[in-house]
């Protein structure tokens, strides 16, 4: 089996926190362990450092550590795979057009209140997952 970061983002956390976490044990992925955390600077800058040189680091970065979030690990069969799709494409708008049933697309605002976030590879799996629930300094 497979572990997954997903993160309820902090926009999605006061309407819609149990209904994503019930789609999820719906969907058959064990949550394996969970925290919710408002994230620093240094810890969102860390999770999100692929996008280091994007424009919209700094605006991504803010909107992570506005609030408290939930933190995830999923676990499952493909389950990075599959935790992308139940989420849709980045942008609401477009997840609207082409997966109305994703949780973007139901929950999201905009392209940076996306409502949830999920590590992108296998290999992203295990560094966030490491970052978020294992550095004792982040407690
Ligand atoms: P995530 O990594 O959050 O699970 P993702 O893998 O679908 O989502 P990425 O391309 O990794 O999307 O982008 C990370 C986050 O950066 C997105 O969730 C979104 O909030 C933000 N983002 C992406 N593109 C833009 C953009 N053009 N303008 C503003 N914010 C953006
Ligand atoms: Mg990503």
């Amino acid at each position: 089996k497979q572990n997954t970061l997903a993160v309820i983002k902090h926009d999605a956390m006061e309407q819609h926190r149990e209904t994503i976490l019930e789609e999820i044990r719906g969907r058959g992925f064990c949550v394996t362990q969970q925290k919710e955390m408002v994230p620093s600077r240094e810890l969102a800058e860390e999770l999100y450092k692929e996008h280091k040189e994007k424009p919209f680091f700094n605006q991504l970065v803010d909107s992570m550590c506005q609030g408290p979030c939930l933190m995830l690990v999923l676990t499952k069969e493909n389950a990075v795979e599959e935790w992308r799709v139940m989420m849709g494409p980045s942008d609401p708008a477009k997840a609207k057009e082409t997966s109305p049933e994703s949780l973007r697309a139901r929950f999201g605002s905009d392209i940076l209140q996306n409502s949830v976030h999920g590590s992108s590879n296998t290999q992203h799996a295990e560094e966030e997952i490491h970052l978020i629930f294992c550095d004792i300094s982040t407690e």
